[in-house]
């Protein structure tokens, strides 16, 4: 077997090419791509797939119809034809609406990088190419196949990518996420709590406030008292939160209403924890007399749990050693594209990428020092995988 490449060597290599990354960072970030304008995220994916086809990877573009397509690129094993395979994780998508790099232009001040995107996750993106690039000029393959995949609608719940997401995953012994690291030391994730969304859906009957109200039912009424209901569900310190985000019903002050909606966003850390609450959802009567509540909705993201990440966190904690990095983790309350893949019980480390603050934010900005010792973590991770 070919001796791994020195994580040091390539952390040196690396960052030599701190201004490269930087560069590339910026086409990235001024390359806007909201997850629900296609256009914007395929434009964005076909300069990600540019990238990779100059590094001499396997390039496919996975076409959807309505949300962007996929980039997967793939780099063949040391030898060529190894059917193990290690997935790398990210997507190409952003929350930010088309012109917000108007307000928010890419810009370098106090050794980092603000604009839309940049920390979830173009610093992420632009990693994943310069740890490639690490490895190629420490001449060294990966003894595994490696699966680069980047979606289009993570941050909208992955429903044009999961089953993609999820085929990648059962063919991998590994999965290495690339969103962001938690807290300014840079820390990966762990565990990631399930993530839900229900809708409740109160029907009562309309009436006169003042002529006949004792023939309406309120439906608004009974919608609040179901909310009372679920909000008794929250337990922070076990991890579950339910939180009715989202409401609407009624027409004028003087008529009883007929119809009312909440949208309630609902987290759990475990599975047990994930199918009690849905089950609990699901079992919701109505309160008024004469009431009905219709139930939509579950989990969308299972947990997280530990257990999924221990080894390789073991692993990434020995190689960042050898960078003189001192790997801390975390347990987040949000979830990303490993959950799925943890689900399925494939071993799965996230917020491999960029260090820095304000996701989803005006403030959003990342390290850039950083920029290199997280390419040469990714590079040396995979070269021991
Ligand atoms: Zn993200």
């Amino acid at each position: 077997m070919a001796r791994s490449p020195s994580a040091l060597e390539m952390l040196k290599w690396l960052r030599a090419q701190q201004r490269a990354m930087t560069r590339l960072l910026g086409h990235f970030v001024r390359a806007e791509s909201p997850s629900y304008d296609k256009g914007a995220v395929d434009r964005f994916g076909g300069m990600v797939a540019t990238e990779w086809r100059r590094r001499g990877a396997k390039v496919t573009i996975l076409r959807r119809r309505e949300r962007g397509n996929l980039v997967r690129a793939e780099w063949g094993a040391r030898g060529g034809s190894a059917r193990a395979q290690v997935l790398v994780l990210g997507h190409l998508d952003t929350v930010y609406e088309m012109g917000t790099i108007g307000r928010m232009p890419f810009r370098l001040a106090r050794g980092r990088a603000w604009g839309p995107g940049v920390f979830d996750m173009k610093g992420g993106l632009v990693i994943a190419l310069f740890a490639a690039d690490a490895l190629a000029a420490a001449h060294h393959r990966p003894a595994k196949r490696v699966v680069f995949l980047w979606t289009s609608d993570e941050e909208i719940g992955s429903g044009a990518s999961r089953t993609v997401v999820e085929h990648e995953a059962r063919r991998s012994d590994a999965v290495l996420v690339l969103e962001p690291a938690s807290g300014q030391d840079g820390r990966v994730k762990t565990a990631r709590k399930g993530v839900g969304e229900f809708e409740l859906i109160a029907t009562g009957r309309a009436a006169h406030a003042g002529l006949n109200p004792q023939e309406g039912v309120n439906a608004i009424q009974e919608l609040a008292l179901q909310i009372a209901r679920v909000s008794q569900w929250n337990q922070p310190r076990r991890g579950i939160t339910v939180n009715a985000g989202v409401i609407e019903g009624g027409t004028r002050t003087n008529v009883i209403p007929a119809r009312a909606r909440a949208m309630i966003d609902v987290r759990a850390r475990n599975a047990r924890d994930m199918r009690a609450l849905e089950h609990k959802f699901h079992a919701l009567r109505p309160i008024l007399p004469g009431a009905k509540i219709e139930v939509r909705g579950g989990f969308n993201r299972p947990p997280m749990e530990r257990k999924a990440s221990a080894a390789l966190y073991t692993k990434a904690r020995g190689v960042a050693r050898e960078l003189g990095i001192d790997l801390g983790e975390d347990f987040v309350g949000g979830g990303s594209d490993g959950n799925f893949t943890a689900a399925l019980g494939v071993p799965t480390l996230d917020g491999l990428g960029a260090v820095g603050e304000g996701a989803h934010s005006p403030s959003e900005n990342i390290v850039l020092r950083a920029l290199p010792e997280r390419a040469a973590l990714l590079a040396a991770l995979l070269s021991v995988l």
